[in-house]
């Protein structure tokens, strides 16, 4: 293990500690990352001193989660979750802990953890491991295993399967066949678990490929097929499976999105792209028809997969404008762009997809071209359309009713009047700009509206 990347600031704070009797240990998700020779992203410390005493020590505590025994210690620019001993005995709904119980010792705290490598203690401020049930061992062999009986520890609290494929995708480990086993026979216990918990896991399981290591989101959702965590979860995805596309692509629907998904994470794409990868074809399987000579066809899949995926997101209580551009990435995913669009034809391209919208439509391009054989795509393939892109963008802009030379106030200055009319004259001088952005003057603008207007005098 490396203690040399404890941070010094950690070993300040232990001298508090000591100078008030107390003991304190890093704990979770740091220790696991020293033990992978990685940089803990954040730091969790445990302490057998009660939080009010905590609180005492430092000048900037903030009460976080005090009723859980959780304070947040502010120390030279750091903060850092200081968290006293536990127990937790009852997850009766599934949920959240019945009760909480601080404990006495660091190994009763560590023996109410999940998984063995998040059961490691090192101890402040010298680094010393509390390691009872040999997580850095495991940590070795890569391998993600419970913490005493998993059917116990799944039944407990039933996020602990999802945190399970979680890890297996962020790290790239196996799950031990125990674990594995115990997932089916607890999905009763984590169908309770509230959406926003299973969120932030899927969240995280979409990071999976931004990493060093091994990590991508395909592993998770695999072992949620696998143990029927993607049928009780996400069911609309796991009906993707051995819907066959042929043609072009290599893959089943699933295998395909997963693909997509992994190529979207290992981009570090926006997590709306990341989600619209996996979700773009969701509507594959009920649009399915056979074509002609025997291939098949998916007329319109993607209004289909806009309709599922909003019905998932919503479902999982992910924020609107999170679910808004994911459905209209997917809406807008079939684009076919060929040399001979017109001016106009691009122009109305930008204006279907927003310019804001252009760049992470590219991106989902890109995911899904990946995914049709796993090769890598051509950075070149797109390059004719976002040349032409640019080129409109760059040139007399007509991209919104905003672009126009003329405004409501200069069609009433003509005598139109405001309302229904005014509207229908507003869009027709839009169209007639994307058409031809050498129209977008003030004089022929007002010329034409103009003669429309004598129509409705
Ligand atoms: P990451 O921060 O990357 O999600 P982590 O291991 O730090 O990983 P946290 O959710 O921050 O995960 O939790 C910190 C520690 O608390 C874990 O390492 C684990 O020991 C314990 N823990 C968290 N959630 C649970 C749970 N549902 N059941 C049991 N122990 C848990
Ligand atoms: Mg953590």
């Amino acid at each position: 293990m490396d203690n040399a990347r404890i941070h010094p600031l950690l070993r300040e704070i232990a001298a508090v500690f000591q100078n008030y009797g107390r003991d304190l240990y890093l704990v979770g998700g740091a220790v696991r990352d020293l033990c992978r020779g990685e940089k803990p992203q954040d730091w969790d410390l445990a302490t057998n001193a009660p939080p009010e005493e905590v609180m005492t020590m430092f000048r900037r505590v903030i009460p976080t989660g005090i009723r859980h025994g959780t304070v947040t210690v502010h120390y030279k620019g750091q903060a850092v979750e200081v968290t006293t001993f536990r127990t937790e005995s009852e997850y009766r709904d599934g949920r959240r802990p019945g009760k909480v119980e601080f404990a006495a010792t660091i190994g009763e705290d560590l023996s109410r953890r999940d998984f063995t490598m998040n059961a490691i203690a090192l101890r402040l401020p010298e680094g010393s491991p509390v390691d009872p049930f040999g997580g850095a061992a495991d940590i070795k062999k890569r391998l993600i295993r419970c913490v005493g009986d998993p059917n116990e520890r799944f039944s407990e609290d039933g996020l602990r399967p999802l945190r399970a494929v979680r890890f297996a995708a962020t790290l790239g480990f196996s799950l031990d066949t125990a674990a594995l086993d115990a997932v089916r026979p607890a999905l009763t216990i984590t169908a309770k678990v509230s959406p926003e918990r299973i969120r932030d896991e899927l969240d995280k399981i979409l990071g999976a490929g931004a990493g060093s290591g091994a990590g991508r989101p395909s592993t998770a959702f695999r072992l949620m097929e696998r143990t029927g965590l993607l049928d009780l979860l996400i069911p609309e995805l796991a009906a993707c499976r051995g819907v066959e596309q042929k043609g072009y692509h290599q893959f089943d629907v699933l295998d395909h999105s997963l693909l997509a998904c992994d190529y979207a994470s290992r981009e570090r794409y926006p997590r709306q792209v990341i989600l619209a990868a996996l979700f773009h074809d969701l509507g594959k399987p009920a649009t399915r028809k056979a074509g002609e000579r025997g291939i098949w066809t998916f007329y319109q899949h993607e209004k289909e997969s806009v309709r599922l995926c909003r019905k998932i997101l919503t479902r999982l209580r992910y924020p609107n404008a999170v679910i808004d551009e994911t459905c209209h990435l997917i809406g807008e995913h079939m684009f076919h762009y060929t040399e001979d669009w017109s001016g106009a034809a691009v122009r109305r391209f930008i204006i279907r997809v927003g310019e804001e919208h252009l760049e992470n439509l590219y991106r989902l391009r890109q995911a899904d071209t990946y995914a049709m054989a796993g090769l890598e795509p051509d950075p070149a393939s797109l390059l004719p359309l976002i040349q032409r892109v640019d080129g409109a963008l760059a040139g007399n802009r007509a991209f919104s009713l905003k672009d126009l030379a003329v405004s409501g106030k200069d069609l009433i200055e003509i005598g139109v009047k405001p309302g229904k009319h005014m509207g229908i004259i507003l869009k027709e001088l839009f169209e007639t700009v994307v058409n031809d952005p050498s129209m977008n003057s003030r004089e022929k603008l007002l010329e034409i509206a103009g003669k429309i207007n004598e129509r409705y005098l």
